[in-house]
């Protein structure tokens, strides 16, 4: 495998150009606030949009904590300021994220609000950008990256997750991602 490929939802891609490390490069991903955010409606749109993305999460929590592992939850993400990794197992350095369909630009459910078109546009590459960045720099740390959609069956987001930390524990040298 070449070392600038890596596993991003099931499908092989390019790592991003390492320029992504650079910390002023970073502070691209900023996105100036929502020019409606005062509005009542955007706020409880994006309340409603948080929580159902939290949702995922617990359940793969749940499920992982019911079989007996231990974890932390949004542990900050190395030299990355206000990143978080979802679930992290510190030992074992695997990192899992769980995207919500919304914030992360699922290609199935990712639909940008039509108001705001452009803000919503830019907001949401900026998120995904952000995200490859924060992929990349745990895989440079050393970390093993396993990212899902919220949508995807917590049970088999879990058994993914299960799989990677059992292999890691038996030393196989593992594919990033898988
Ligand atoms: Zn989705």
């Amino acid at each position: 495998m070449s070392p600038g490929l890596y596993r991003e939802h099931g499908t092989w891609v390019e790592a991003p150009s390492l320029q992504r490390h650079d910390a002023r490069v970073a502070l691209t991903f900023h996105v100036p606030s929502h020019p409606g955010s005062t509005g009542e409606a955007v706020s409880r749109r994006m309340r409603a949009l948080k929580r159902r993305d939290n949702d995922g999460e617990l359940s793969v929590r749940r499920l992982l904590h019911a079989a007996g592992y231990r974890y932390r939850v949004h542990y900050p993400v190395p030299d990355r300021p206000r990143r978080t990794i979802d679930v992290a197992f510190t030992r074992a350095k695997v990192a899992v994220f769980i995207d919500g369909c919304f914030w992360h630009g699922c290609p199935e459910h990712g639909t940008a609000p039509t108001s705001n078109g452009a803000w919503w546009a830019a907001k949401l590459a900026a998120n995904q950008a952000r995200d490859a960045d924060t992929t990349v720099a745990l895989r440079c740390q050393g970390w093993h990256v396993i990212r899902a959609w919220e949508h995807e069956e917590p049970a088999e987001v879990g058994a993914r997750v299960i799989e990677c930390l059992r292999r890691l524990a038996l030393g196989h040298e593992s594919l990033n991602g898988a």
